[in-house]
């Protein structure tokens, strides 16, 4: 399979396939992806710094999410998949301001925040 494919928006991966999600701006690491665990993640955050970053990253074919109406949960800062128990991202709360994200597990089950509105001021 080739890929993953990536849209990285002022930011920075520091693993081929996510890792931790540097600010190109200020250095802050500002969470960190699990490189083997997603299918799809589209993960958007302001920093601290005020800089708005994004990172897209995928395999095989872009999907379209159909139902993206369920939530990871999250333990000890960790978002997890509901259905498999596989952590797909973290978050370093202390270094942003608000987060958004779209995900597909790799066992297929879409995530969304549902932040619509918080998606259109990030795109
Ligand atoms: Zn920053
Ligand atoms: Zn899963």
């Amino acid at each position: 399979m080739r890929g993953p494919w990536k849209n990285l928006y002022k930011v920075k991966l520091n693993r081929v396939s996510g890792g931790d999600i540097i600010c190109e701006n200020c250095n802050n690491v500002l969470g960190h992806i699990e490189p083997m665990n997603y299918s799809y993640i589209k993960i958007a955050f302001v920093c601290k710094c005020k800089n708005i970053v994004k990172a897209e990253l995928y395999r095989g074919k872009r999907p379209t999410l159909t139902h993206p109406d369920r939530k990871l949960y999250n333990k000890d800062g960790k978002y997890i998949c509901q259905s498999c128990e596989t952590p797909l991202f973290s978050v370093n709360e202390e270094n942003g301001i608000s987060f958004a994200f779209n995900a597909v597990c790799k066992c297929g089950v879409e995530y969304d925040t549902k932040f619509k509105n918080k998606w259109q001021d990030l795109d």
